[in-house]
């Protein structure tokens, strides 16, 4: 029921997963006029990785959140935001999840950029996805009401999915939208999602694991946690956020890394950095490129990368295998190694 005589508008945050999807679908249900909104993190589990990597060719190489835009036939804002973000990946206010997400501040700060691109649009309120008791850090009982206070939305932030677990909010006290047809889905479970999924006729969405971002993922965790403790401070630019999603990640001295293509997908990505890094090729056998994160290497440090990767080579079990490195400046050096055994790689090794 809408009693107000002006068409309300709301922005609602869109992940590319079935529950913002769901809440956006339940509100325009009642005539709003619904925009999503998309935030830029450079930790996005969507696009980059996945339309690089071979094993991961059935997968339909789509943007979820444009998909899901194009679905609800809504206009959708894609806001870059790497750089206010890392405010937010640094010094959590409200500290860090299982790894290095930090859910709660992260939900805050989206919330608190989607209001201020709500109050400069015109826009009445703001939508999201939440549902009590799904995540353990941002989706709790408790937990709701600090990310509508701290983002600054108050009242404004409606989750429609639980919407009757929680107070009204003032979409719902003003009438512009109806309280009685929002939902009260609480915990875990996606079977209520997805039977309202199966009522809208939504067949097909993705089912992101574990999280909307790669923060939740221990092993890109543990390679963040390993730039940091090998970089003058903690500090990131947003290529070396994309490269942790690409390759093994093999420190076998302090002072350098190796980024070893896990297939020619991968390779073909790693490509694209080579004047931006030192690199390695196997000349006489098939292998992946090595990009060389790092200060100068000596020669020892150069012959032990190029016994690294042969190992990675088609020639992991020949004698001798050729390797070219190619620093940034000057010509090529050309090694010929054994392979370095797997469990003679020293130093820490990330999928
Ligand atoms: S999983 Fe990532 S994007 Fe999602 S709330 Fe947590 S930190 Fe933010």
């Amino acid at each position: 029921m809408n009693t107000s005589r002006r068409q309300r508008k709301a922005v609602a945050l869109i992940s590319g997963g079935l529950d913002s999807m769901l809440a956006a679908k339940l509100v325009m249900a009642q005539g709003i006029h619904v925009e999503g909104i998309n935030f830029f993190t450079g930790f996005c589990v969507e696009g980059h990785t996945r339309a690089i990597r071979n094993r991961d060719r059935d997968r339909p190489k789509r943007n979820n959140a444009l998909w899901v835009a194009e679905q609800l036939g809504i206009r959708l804002h894609i806001v870059d935001v790497v750089e206010p973000y890392k405010d937010v990946v640094l010094n959590p206010k409200h500290g860090y999840g299982a790894n290095l997400n930090p859910c709660l501040d992260c939900k805050i700060f989206m919330v608190s950029k989607a209001r201020e691109w709500a109050t400069e649009q015109g826009f009445d309120f703001i939508i999201t996805g939440e549902v009590v008791g799904q995540r353990p850090m941002s989706q709790r009982l408790d937990t709701m009401p600090v990310v509508a206070g701290e983002s600054g939305a108050d009242d404004l932030l409606l989750r429609p999915l639980c919407a009757k677990r929680l107070p009204p909010t003032r979409p719902e006290r003003e009438g512009w939208i109806d309280r009685a047809q929002l939902l009260d889905i609480s915990g875990r479970s996606r079977k209520a999602q997805q039977a309202l999924a199966a009522r809208f006729g939504i067949e097909d969405y993705a089912q992101p694991a574990g999280g909307c971002c790669f923060l939740t993922d221990p092993n890109y965790s543990a390679k963040l946690v390993d730039l940091w403790r090998h970089r003058d401070g903690r500090r990131y630019e947003l290529d070396d956020l994309i490269l942790l999603k690409v390759g093994r990640h093999i420190r076998p001295r302090p002072h350098f890394k190796l980024i070893i293509a896990r297939d020619a997908g991968e390779s073909r990505f790693l490509n694209g950095y080579r004047k931006q890094f030192p690199h390695l090729l196997t000349t006489s056998h098939n292998g992946p490129i090595a990009l060389i994160e790092g200060g100068a290497l000596n020669r020892e440090d150069r012959e032990l990368a190029a016994r690294i990767l042969a190992r990675f080579s088609q020639g992991r079990d020949a004698d001798e295998v050729s390797v070219d490195y190619l620093p940034l400046t000057g010509d090529p050096e050309a090694f010929a190694v054994s392979p370095l055994p797997a469990r003679e790689i020293p130093g820490g090794w990330y999928l």
